[in-house]
């Protein structure tokens, strides 16, 4: 195979994964052709950019790395070839400044996806990119690249394609998953598609439900033992939700909670109310006499109160509630039944998908080459933290130079 800058490119799935790789080849001097299916591109970066776009995480560099889990030997080159300084400066280069949050978070300092999105478009527009929207790839067979479009089915054949599929989360935003079943009929191995960074439900009485969905639940510990028997434990902050809960917190441990759910539901995960007070201080405050005041007005004295008086309720017995004892203990160690995990539509991201044994350490297909695979389509996943953005844009890249690589 031998590619000119007229060869026809195609990149199919204009998320941040296609589109980063659009910007390489369109650097390097050539004219890619970037397929979408939906009538606009980039509409889960749109979607990230509202509950403030996290593009990557300023924690030292190896660290970084271990939050992808078994991927990260495989992506640990893609890493260090983008890595969150270079997305940094991408987003620099098209005129958006980036700042560190408190939490190492890193995000535009408007904290917007809109109009970075405008910019990154007009920019691959300028250097020659063309965009064919509304046009869905519904089949490949031999070099046939068979698309659905407004005025039918309409075929193609290109000297080189990326493929930037998306995984199965958000289906409305265009990454439905129908891709493994044209991937699965070319012979390619795929890891069943699952929720990554999703919620769980938990059963709350009625009143509870009413009164606290919606409510940030913070300043807690999360502690559960994982299929292995480790003990995993981290302060932070769930949301309660109509069905349960969901938030970083528990995003940063779907992965296992979700195994561990496989194996054996419902898991009961621990929570510790009050982290920065311990038992005893808790059961001597308990303790003390409250004279005429009502409970909940002692409660209240001691912090305790709102959702988080809501919950011992939802697990101690009336009675039990003048006991100082077991009402410190139940703070400490409040137990949550997490019975099952929700649906890959509603999940932030996508576990599993095109196995890396596929590719050659290019992203490119070892059973056909000239086509390459990136982004959330691949098996891998990672928390929430912007680790999904640097390492899908990082994909885009690396595929982009492996194509080059075949001039
Ligand atoms: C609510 C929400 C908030 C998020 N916030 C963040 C965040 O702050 N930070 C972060 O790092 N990540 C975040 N993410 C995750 C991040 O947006 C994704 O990981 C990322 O968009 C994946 O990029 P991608 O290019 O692989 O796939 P996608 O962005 O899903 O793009 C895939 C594209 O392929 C197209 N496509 C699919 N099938 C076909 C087909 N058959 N033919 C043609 N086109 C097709 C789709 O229409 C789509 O445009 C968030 C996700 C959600 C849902």
């Amino acid at each position: 195979m031998c590619l000119t800058v007229s060869s026809e490119i195609a990149i199919i799935g204009a998320g941040p994964a296609g589109l980063m790789a659009a910007q390489v080849l369109s650097d390097a001097g050539y004219a890619p052709t970037v397929f979408d299916a939906k009538p606009s591109a980039g509409r889960k970066f749109l979607q990230a950019g509202r509950g403030g776009l996290n593009l990557t995480h300023a924690e030292e560099f190896s660290l970084f790395v271990s939050r992808y889990f078994e991927a990260q030997a495989f992506l640990k080159a893609t890493l260090e070839a983008f890595t969150p300084t270079d997305i940094r400066s991408w987003a620099q280069n098209l005129g958006f400044e980036t700042y560190i949050g408190s939490s190492g978070k890193v995000y535009p300092v408007d904290k917007k996806a809109a109009p970075l999105l405008r910019a990154w478009l007009r920019r691959l527009k300028e250097n020659s990119t063309q965009f064919k929207m509304k046009h869905r790839l519904v089949n490949w067979s031999k070099d046939i690249w068979q698309f659905q479009t407004p005025d039918g089915l309409k075929n193609y054949s290109f000297d080189a394609v990326i493929l930037a599929f998306g995984g199965a989360s958000w289906p409305h935003l265009g990454a439905t998953g129908y891709w493994t079943t044209i991937l699965k009929n070319k012979g390619l191995q795929i890891s069943p598609l699952k929720p990554a960074n999703m919620g769980f439900n938990v059963t709350y009485s009625k009143l509870f439900k009413e009164k606290f969905a919606g409510t940030p639940l913070k300043n807690v510990e999360l502690s559960f033992r994982d299929v292995n028997g480790k003990i995993h434990s981290k302060l932070g902050e769930l949301l309660v939700s109509e069905y349960g809960v969901e938030g970083s917190l528990i995003y940063t441990y779907s992965k296992l909670l979700r195994e561990k759910i496989e194996q054996h539901s419902p898991i009961t995960v621990h929570l510790d109310l009050f982290p920065h007070r311990s038992q005893n201080k808790l059961e001597q405050q308990l303790s003390a006499p409250h004279g005429k005041q009502s409970l909940s007005a002692f409660w209240k004295r001691l912090g305790l109160s709102g959702v988080k008086a809501s919950l011992l309720r939802e697990v101690l017995a009336k009675e039990s509630l003048n006991e100082p004892e077991l009402v410190a203990q139940r703070l400490k160690n409040f137990p949550l039944c997490l019975e099952s995990y929700r649906p890959i539509k509603e999940a932030i991201s996508t576990a599993g998908g095109l196995k890396f044994e596929n590719l050659d350490e290019n992203l490119m297909l070892k059973e056909f080459p000239g086509v390459f695979c990136v982004g959330e389509m691949l098996d891998w996943e990672a928390p929430t933290g912007g680790y999904l953005l640097t390492a899908v844009m990082g994909q885009g890249k690396q595929a982009a130079q492996g194509l080059l690589k075949l001039k």
